[in-house]
């Protein structure tokens, strides 16, 4: 690839955390029901990102890694619907392909054999029929390993470690229905039931200190929102950083600092200075109500009425947690 293309890389590929969202996303979009995700040395050395979904065809793998191809139609239009498929732009394989070593094991469901293929530094280097479960398995090696001045950016590897976990406890979160496993270095993170008990993912991903902690929302406040679901921890349990405040709209995550905001402010002064609790939310928005002029990558998203809907969601958790007696 030329440089331009390593350039362009880094804004989809930041760190190890950046390709395990991808990989994810994909896995997601091609109907996985269980998804591993094991890294080695917090991803710096290796990702490994595999799932039971609809997996490829020879065809179809030598495809997926080329610039610009998607197999997921999608446009402003399909955003202001409901976002369904995460992937849009068909580039993140290729991206990621551009400044590692990637190799592709997949078989599509119902198929006799699978295919291997193997990309370093952008170019494959070999496809071979291979056998594999049914579903994909994408390996990373040496992110960065050919972009030496974006890899002395990389943090410490539990630094690393910790951002991977943060999106794929964000997955999990978000998909109570998909079983989702984290290992690091060999040794099991977490691994949730898919059964689509968002208790039960909470207690699997924060385990059961905190998971005895949450409350669940209940009621509505009046305003924009349709809908307001999930879970907050009481006021004692929290942690030192906010990226225990997790926040979806219509089963997708978003960052959203006014959002968080409003559910600390909904603790008052319960909450210790620079303190932030545990919480998971789900906002159940009519599409008309979401800019759709949003940063995919960054999952940001504005709401026509944003100052209503934090009063809403400000007053909704204060009452849950008055309720509750906290
Ligand atoms: P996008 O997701 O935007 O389409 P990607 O570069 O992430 O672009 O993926 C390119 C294509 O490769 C996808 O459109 C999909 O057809 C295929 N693909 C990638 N990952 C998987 C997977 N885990 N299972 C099945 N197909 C996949
Ligand atoms: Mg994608």
């Amino acid at each position: 690839p030329e440089t331009v293309d390593k350039i362009a890389a880094g804004e989809v590929v930041e760190r190890p955390a950046s390709v395990v969202k991808e990989l994810v996303e994909n896995s997601l979009d091609a109907g996985a029901t269980g998804i591993t995700v094991a890294v080695g040395s917090g991803g710096r050395d290796r990702i490994r990102v595999a799932d039971d979904g609809v997996g490829m065809n020879e065809g179809s793998v030598r495809k997926a890694v080329e610039q610009h191809t998607t197999s997921k139609l999608r446009d402003v239009a399909d955003l202001e619907r409901g976002v369904s498929t995460l992937g849009f732009r068909g580039e993140a394989l290729y991206t990621i392909g551009a400044v590692s070593r990637l190799a592709i094991t997949t078989k599509p469901r119902g198929s006799e054999t699978g295919t291997k293929l193997v990309l370093a530094g952008g170019e494959v280097e070999s496809v071979e029929p291979a056998g594999c479960p049914e579903g994909t398995a994408v390996e990373v090696t040496d992110l960065f390993y050919n972009t030496p001045a974006r890899k002395k950016y990389l943090k410490r590897e539990a630094t690393e470690f910790d951002h991977v976990n943060t999106v794929v406890t964000r997955y999990a979160l978000a998909n109570p229905g998909v079983r989702f496993a984290l290992e690091h270095d060999g040794r099991e993170v977490f691994s949730t039931t898919g059964q689509g008990d968002l208790q039960a993912t909470v207690l699997s991903v924060y385990g059961r200190e905190v998971a005895r902690a949450m409350v669940p929302i209940e009621g509505l406040a009046a305003g924009p929102l349709e809908g307001l679901s999930g879970y907050v921890s009481d006021p004692e349990t929290t942690r030192s950083s906010p990226a225990y405040v997790s926040t979806y709209v219509n089963g997708r995550y978003v960052r959203s600092k006014p959002i968080r905001s409003a559910v600390v402010g909904a603790y008052g002064t319960q909450l210790a200075p620079d303190r932030y609790p545990f919480a998971v939310l789900d906002l159940d928005v009519s599409p008309g109500t979401v800019d759709v002029n949003v940063h995919p990558r960054k999952m940001e998203v504005r709401f026509g009425d944003g100052e209503a809907i934090e009063a809403q969601i400000e007053k909704t958790v204060r009452e849950t947690l008055l309720d509750h007696g906290l």
